[in-house]
């Protein structure tokens, strides 16, 4: 007999979601209380499957046998509330999907570093000819492939609201970048939030293995608080291990049972500390999967980056412009800063979560000649600045932003939009601000 599924939010998770319970014959209802978009109302159109918008039917809702959530709509909405109250399972996106392959699944998940290096590892298993879907926060819905596609291997980024939702699920290999406090307003609290994201070992047994930044020191305390099953395999710039990823003077090793991997830093296409994190977690997940060294030197050596993540724009008049609009928390940012050589000029703002931007004292007071706030209420980073750096001007747009930054820039200096903030009180999200400013660079 079929199943009653509700989707709760027609996003790109949900309407993938829909496809592939109406691909297994349930009774599929989709509901948002928001507008739902043109392109989603048509494909639910296209498989005929009932929804509606702005509103959540109780009636509609509450008789399901299961519902999927979107990881967007927090557990304390009140429609979510009373299915829990009911006894409905609430069960994400990737829980549900994940019944219906037996794909080999690498996930990644952390606080920041998680688009980068899902990208970084699609591009390494891609080159090397496997057949590899990407799923999760990038790109398509991974329910979607999964009643489209028949990939072998499924990268999937996994942020910690969609981990929320997910019981039985199990990663083959889970990696883990760091933990810094985010969303702090969704958890109760930091443990709320670490909880949230160990739940990518789930499940795991001795077979399966646990990649993880041994530098990252919530992460290190908490592993010695769990029983962990899977093998570990950690990554660190500052001690070695037998096998894991680590630095000795300017070269990565990268140790999977007997093989090792060596590649010169220099040789990584993507620049900064971070980004050696990134890099050496992809390079691991990739050992593992027995890809020939040389096909992953290459590949970590020609991958073009990410969008909005310290992707480099234009040099204009010898002033060159970084666009790291996905920057939305201080630590981010921190490793922006840190990354960039030349003499700044940073562009950071937009809607505050709590931020706390002594650690970035030390940076700003060594590299940025001048800070140009991009938000609407600018009050805490001139507090935060205002007695190291002269030079604080606010702005409202990305269009001033660009034009104030390349008045006060003289040539050899960066200018980097890194904004530590979120970006709804000027734009719509952040690709807007990134494009944004992109577009203001190149009318310069
Ligand atoms: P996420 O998907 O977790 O938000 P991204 O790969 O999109 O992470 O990168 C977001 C921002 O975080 C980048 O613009 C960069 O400044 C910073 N970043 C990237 N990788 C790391 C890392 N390993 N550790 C800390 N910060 C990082």
């Amino acid at each position: 007999m079929s199943k009653r599924i509700v989707i709760l939010g027609a996003g790109e998770s949900g309407v993938g979601s829909a496809i592939l319970a109406h691909k297994n014959r349930e009774d599929v209802f989709v509901s948002d209380f928001g507008e739902i978009k043109q392109k989603y109302k048509q494909k639910l159109n296209e498989y005929k499957i009932a929804w509606e918008e702005k509103k959540h039917t109780e009636d509609l809702i509450l008789n399901a046998d299961e519902i999927i959530k979107s990881p967007g709509i927090p557990e304390k909405v009140a429609i979510v509330k009373s299915a829990i109250e009911k006894g409905i399972p609430v069960i994400s996106e990737i829980e549900y999907a994940s019944k219906y392959t037996d794909a080999f699944k690498i996930c990644i998940t952390g606080s920041n570093g998680k688009t980068t290096t899902t990208m970084l590892i699609y591009h390494i298993l891609k080159n090397a000819g496997l057949n590899v879907g990407l799923a999760g926060n990038v790109g398509q819905s991974w329910a979607l492939q999964v009643a489209e596609e028949k990939f072998d291997y499924y990268v999937i980024e996994l942020s910690s609201f969609q981990l929320d939702g997910m019981y039985d699920f199990k990663a083959d290999i889970a990696i883990l970048m760091n933990i810094t406090p985010d969303h702090l307003d969704r958890y109760s609290g930091m443990q709320g939030y670490i909880d949230s994201k160990f739940r990518i070992l789930q499940n795991q047994t001795e077979k399966d293995l646990f990649i993880y930044c041994a530098d990252d020191e919530v992460t290190k305390k908490e592993i010695e608080r769990r029983n962990i099953i899977a093998k570990r395999l950690p990554f660190s710039l500052s001690e070695s291990f037998t096998e894991g990823a680590y630095k000795e003077k300017e070269i990565i090793k990268i140790k999977y049972l007997s093989n090792e991997l060596t590649m010169s830093i220099n040789n990584l296409a993507l620049k900064g500390q971070h980004n050696t994190y990134n890099s050496m977690a992809a390079g691991i997940a990739s050992q593992v999967l027995k890809i020939r060294k040389d096909d992953i030197r290459e590949s970590l050596s020609n991958f073009q980056g990410v969008e909005h993540r310290l992707e480099h724009v234009l040099k204009v008049h010898g002033i060159e412009f970084i666009n790291d609009s996905k920057a939305t928390n201080v630590n981010s940012s921190w490793y922006a800063l840190e990354s960039v050589s030349n003499d700044l000029i940073w562009i950071v703002g937009g809607i505050d979560k709590g931020n706390d931007y002594s650690i970035l004292n030390e940076l700003v007071r060594k590299k940025v000649k001048a800070i140009i706030c991009l938000g609407k209420d600018n009050k805490k980073i001139h507090n935060a600045f205002g007695e190291i750096v002269e030079t604080i001007v606010n702005v409202e747009s990305a269009s001033d932003a660009v034009k104030t930054a390349y008045y006060i820039a003289k040539k050899g200096d960066s200018v980097l939009l890194s904004p530590a903030c979120a970006s709804f009180d000027l734009f719509d999200n952040y690709e807007d601000r990134g494009n944004q400013f992109k577009q203001a660079v190149r009318e310069l």
